[in-house]
């Protein structure tokens, strides 16, 4: 993927981010996710069913690699086991970590393949996905 367009998926999700705004529906599980080197606090929202995630939701103040990142992987998740999710996961943070990973399972997240290059903005795009993974632990 070229620079121009992962920078072009990255602003669109920034500014028009997916799944964005909470409910109250109490089955969902929460969990709210900060840093404390960025101005990113998130709350994430997922509603699994039979090991499977129907729903995902977020909302929050977050910088424009936080925002995006939540928006991609809410929309990616949905319809996803948890299996899978895992597997999603685990790849996710071994791309960040400039380890071996499987570039199918990631689809627009693949638009953090250069983010090691900006150490301080690792945690910003892992955010997410740590929450995801509090939740399917039962954190
Ligand atoms: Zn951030």
């Amino acid at each position: 993927m070229d620079e121009h367009l992962k920078r072009s998926i990255m602003i669109e999700h920034y500014q028009n981010p997916l799944n964005k705004g909470l409910t109250d529906d109490k089955s969902y599980k929460k969990v709210n996710m900060n840093s404390k080197t960025c101005i990113d606090n998130l709350t994430f929202e997922y509603k699994i069913n039979n090991g499977i995630i129907e729903d995902a939701r977020f909302d929050g103040e977050a910088c424009a690699i936080s925002t995006s990142s939540a928006s991609i992987l809410t929309e990616m998740i949905k319809g996803k086991s948890i299996k899978e999710a895992k597997e999603i996961i685990d790849n996710y943070k071994n791309m960040i970590d400039e380890k071996e990973y499987d570039k199918n399972v990631l689809g627009d997240a693949n638009v953090y393949d250069e983010i090691y290059k900006q150490p301080n903005r690792k945690k910003c795009a892992l955010l997410p996905y740590e929450g995801l993974e509090k939740v399917l632990e039962g954190k």
